[in-house]
């Protein structure tokens, strides 16, 4: 789950925002109802902030669910390009003209340090969308992300809903595609409506799903660039509008208290320029040279290459497009081969279905998995379901022993699984650490579609 929690002049939005806000939670139904419309609660709020003698900001929540678990770069970006900013041009009273400034107060998940990519896709923001850019980073741990507790609760909500789980009536909640179903139903609107808060807190809540394969999903690897040296240290990093989206203005923390600094137009009088010092514009290098996108049919067939290469024992990476995962890690049980005799059909889980004919080039496999959803630490999976046939062109990558060593064993597990032979040298009680880098590589190979 990704949150963003973004706050607006309730004047700047259209009516249709504020639709059912006031409602009621049906127990029984299990549902909200009985809210106001859109454009009766709209000028409600006004009323009452106007009645306070304050300007009226709102807070509204975007949450978006996903099976994608790599928040990385290109998972903020597609959030940002794809859903976040559309739904600003299309919610603003003025349409596409409605705002101009989008400014960000991100966590400082130590990753987006020093982050080249991200810097340039910040440069590039106004260019692209007419909506200006200026985003500061917190410091790692210390910020407090207003994102968490609505995330957190959100979680909380999903995890409720399976417990309600029964025979008769299910609610069991298997993808995330689902927890986002829930969440537009459950989670959509809040249970204290803003009037008994006055005006205080969540208004509502948007909830999207980004599908983790196929249309939709997150496109990898984003747009390159060469590390912009010495910019570990700087928190703001404000979009400029060059031509060609390669210049950025950068500043050691950020002000965004003088009327010039909160509308980036004047910095040189800054009341706060000793803490937060000079506002320097750089260039940004974009790496020449772009990953090759490659076509679904070269990964095919690279990888039908590969599997005839595979010896027993051999871990490899097979991509899947089904559930919750991007790649899976199997460990080579059968070296390649064909299906001979009749077609044979076995469920996948879900309505996938795994269908092999006469002829089909395969490989046996047994499974390892997460130890978490998204972790890069596995573990062999056990049970006769978990070692079974793949095609040869889902291969992707042979896996080295290098990016994949065993960590200490962990004695509870061990005694669990004593009994258990080795497969191919890989053991049962045993943990696997996958590479960063090779984990970013199998995130990367997605075909041009
Ligand atoms: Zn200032």
């Amino acid at each position: 789950m990704y949150g963003i929690i973004a706050e607006f002049d309730a004047r700047d939005l259209k009516d249709s925002v504020f639709e059912g806000i006031d409602c009621r939670w049906d127990e029984t139904k299990q549902k909200f109802g009985n809210g106001l419309s859109g454009a009766e609660a709209k000028r409600k709020i006004l009323e009452m902030f106007e009645k306070k003698g304050e300007q009226p900001v709102v807070t509204i929540d975007f949450l978006y669910i996903s099976a994608d678990l790599q928040h990385d770069p290109a998972f903020v970006q597609h959030v940002n390009d794809k859903l976040f900013t559309p739904w600003l041009k299309a919610n603003g009273v003025n349409g596409e003209a409605t705002f101009k400034i989008h400014l960000v107060d991100s966590d400082g998940c130590p990753n987006q340090f020093d982050l080249a990519p991200q810097y340039l896709w910040i440069a590039g923001q106004q260019t692209m969308t007419r909506i200006r850019m200026d985003w500061t980073l917190n410091c790692p741990c210390h910020g407090k992300a207003k994102s968490d507790p609505s995330c957190g609760k959100g979680k909380e909500m999903v995890a409720a809903e399976q417990l309600l789980h029964t025979a008769e009536s299910p609610t069991r909640v298997d993808t995330a595609e689902q927890a986002a179903e829930v969440l537009k139903r459950t989670y959509a609107h809040v249970r204290k409506s803003i009037f008994t808060k006055n005006g205080i807190g969540t208004l509502r809540r948007f909830i999207e799903f980004v599908p983790a394969f196929g249309e939709g999903s997150v496109h990898r690897p984003v747009r390159g660039c060469k590390t912009l040296a010495g910019s570990k240290p700087y928190r703001q990093f404000i979009d400029v509008g060059s031509d060609d989206g390669t210049e950025i203005e950068i500043r050691l923390r950020s002000c965004h208290e003088c009327p010039g600094c909160i509308s980036l137009s004047d910095f040189k009088s800054c009341k706060n320029m000793e803490i937060c010092g000079p506002v320097e514009r750089v260039r940004l290098l974009p790496c020449a040279q772009l990953p090759p996108m490659q076509t679904r049919s070269a990964l095919q067939n690279a990888g039908k290459q590969l599997c005839r290469d595979l010896e027993l024992g051999d871990v490899v990476s097979i991509e899947v497009s089904f559930g919750s995962e991007v790649y899976m890690l199997g460990v080579v049980t059968q070296t390649w081969h064909t299906h001979e005799g009749p077609d044979v059909e076995y469920p996948m889980g879900g309505r996938t279905k795994f269908r092999l004919e006469h002829g089909d080039e395969l490989i046996c496999i047994r499974k390892f998995e997460p130890v978490r959803a998204g972790s890069t630490t596995f573990r062999l999976c056990t049970g006769p379901e978990k070692c079974f046939a793949v095609f040869t062109n889902d291969a992707r990558l042979k896996i080295e022993p290098v990016d994949f060593a065993e960590l200490s064993v962990d004695r509870r597990s061990a005694r669990s699984s004593e009994n258990l032979p080795e497969v191919c040298g890989f053991s049962y009680a045993a943990r696997y650490k996958l590479t960063p880098a090779k984990h970013a590589d199998l995130l990367s190979i997605n075909c041009a579609q």
